[in-house]
């Protein structure tokens, strides 16, 4: 019942699944997950996760695994944009009276918003975080040695060469390295409200009740201008395109090897990004408890993965991996549960942590999020920030935002409700329900 199949049909080279409980909320979407299932060397399906809507050529929510071919519209302009979640041992109740004061902390050490700028890292430690990833954050002071184990790919994904980006990324990115965002982006304190499997979260360290946060960024403008240095160079590559914005190069091509070079270096950059905001995070919460990360997992980005023995480049776009117990690629501690996946809601309601499972639809892929029902000019024109900040207040959550318009863009009515997109993974079994987090305070861009 949630499973609609698009048999294929004129250019389509492959069928499409949908998984929806309401088809008609997303057509748009679906014409652009038929462009997808057209494009050359497409293996097995197009797939659309319930938190689909319209993005660049391939629609978010996406996920297609082809043989020979890679697309920066299916990874996205925020190359590996994801989410890392932090643990603590601190009880709500012992808390609640910090909550306020300790989001002021977090806003004032943690650059926020579009522009925000960081302290501007020299060319060589550039070099080594985008081409290394996460252990050079760590080695320059930066977290932990342990924390490589729960960051998908250990933090670091190869190969990666600063060879293959422009200086504009450079310069862009060296500025924006330890910067939370704009938008979407944000930082989380939240509470762990609910458990569904008991066994499961006591082996991720979640408890009733305690304090747990949320980061949720990515490779900010360096990924940004990445995408848009490799869609110019694609951009006439093929004229047969169902959709220009679905340029792409064969993998084995010299383009198309140095967009998985450049698209790997923002890879990096995103896992030392959110590496460089869990220190910040960590100073301020080390009054209170030890900070530790029971993951953290991409949600835009093309990987070479095996699948059915097949070498494959798995595009997730708006959709999250979910490896499921004793896949060699997950944490040993994690390895009888699954990969955690890690799916915010929005910030007036929850969000979940759920563990992949052995299914293997859709290449072993989840949802990411609740998904937008408002684009952000229809969200700006038809909710009121008033009546949006007192029905935050009246739930006991502290915003924060650089801009009034964020909070409009990006306010509980904007987006799905998540408890339904979540609903749907877990009757399907891509992923199942570990715990339900609910906001306390929100750092947005
Ligand atoms: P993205 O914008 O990266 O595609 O989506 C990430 C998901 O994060 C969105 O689909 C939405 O469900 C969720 N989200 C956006 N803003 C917030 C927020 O402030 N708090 C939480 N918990 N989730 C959010
Ligand atoms: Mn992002
Ligand atoms: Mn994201």
């Amino acid at each position: 019942m949630y499973i609609h199949k698009i048999k294929k049909t004129g250019n389509m080279k492959v069928d499409a699944f949908v998984l929806t409980d309401n088809i008609s909320e997303i057509s748009e979407a679906i014409e652009q997950l038929k462009n997808v299932a057209s494009l050359p060397t497409i293996v097995k399906a197009a797939y659309a996760m319930p938190d689909i809507h319209w993005g660049y050529g391939f629609p978010i929510g996406g996920v297609a695994a082809f043989s020979n071919i890679i697309s920066p519209g299916g990874v996205g302009f925020d190359i590996n944009c994801g989410v890392r979640l932090l643990k603590t041992q601190i009880d709500y109740n012992d808390f609640k009276k910090y909550i306020e004061n300790t989001i002021k902390e977090l806003y004032d050490v943690i650059p926020v918003g579009v522009g925000a700028t960081s302290k501007k890292f020299d060319k060589k430690s550039f070099k080594k975080i985008i081409e290394e990833g996460a252990k050079r954050a760590i080695e320059m002071g930066c977290g932990l040695s342990e924390d490589l184990e729960y960051i998908e790919d250990f933090g670091s994904i190869s190969p990666a060469s600063m060879e293959d980006i422009s200086k504009t990324a450079y310069e862009r990115g060296r500025e924006e390295l330890g910067t939370l965002g704009a938008g979407n982006h944000f930082i989380e304190i939240q509470k762990v409200e609910e458990i569904y499997d008991e066994k499961k979260a006591n082996i991720l360290g979640l408890y009733k009740n305690h304090i747990v946060i949320m980061i949720h960024t990515g490779s900010r403008g360096f990924g940004h201008q990445i995408a848009t240095d490799y869609i110019k160079l694609m951009r006439n590559l093929h004229n047969d395109l169902p959709d220009k914005q679905l340029a792409y190069a064969y993998f084995d091509s010299d383009l198309g090897q140095k967009y998985y070079s450049a698209m790997n270096c923002a890879a990096n950059y995103a896992f030392s990004n959110r590496q460089i905001i869990t220190h910040y995070i960590r100073k301020v919460f080390s009054k209170f408890s030890k900070v530790e990360i029971v993951y953290d997992v991409a949600h835009n980005i093309a990987k070479v993965e095996k699948h059915d023995n097949q070498k494959l480049i798995v595009h997730r776009k708006g959709a999250t991996r979910a490896f499921g117990p004793y896949h060699p690629d997950i944490p040993e501690k994690y390895k009888s549960i699954g990969q955690p996946v890690l799916i915010p809601g929005n910030m007036g309601t929850a969000s979940y942590v759920m563990v992949g499972t052995n299914e293997n639809f859709a290449f072993s892929s989840t949802a990411h999020g609740a998904g937008r029902v408002l684009g952000r000019r229809q969200a700006l024109k038809k909710l009121n920030l008033n009546q949006v900040l007192s029905n935050l207040q009246k739930r006991g959550i502290i915003v924060k935002s650089k801009s009034k318009k964020t909070i409009l863009e990006e306010a509980p009515d904007a987006y799905k409700e998540i408890d339904r997109v979540v609903e749907i993974v877990d009757k399907l079994n891509l992923s199942k329900k570990v715990a339900k987090l609910i906001p306390l305070g929100v750092i947005k861009g």
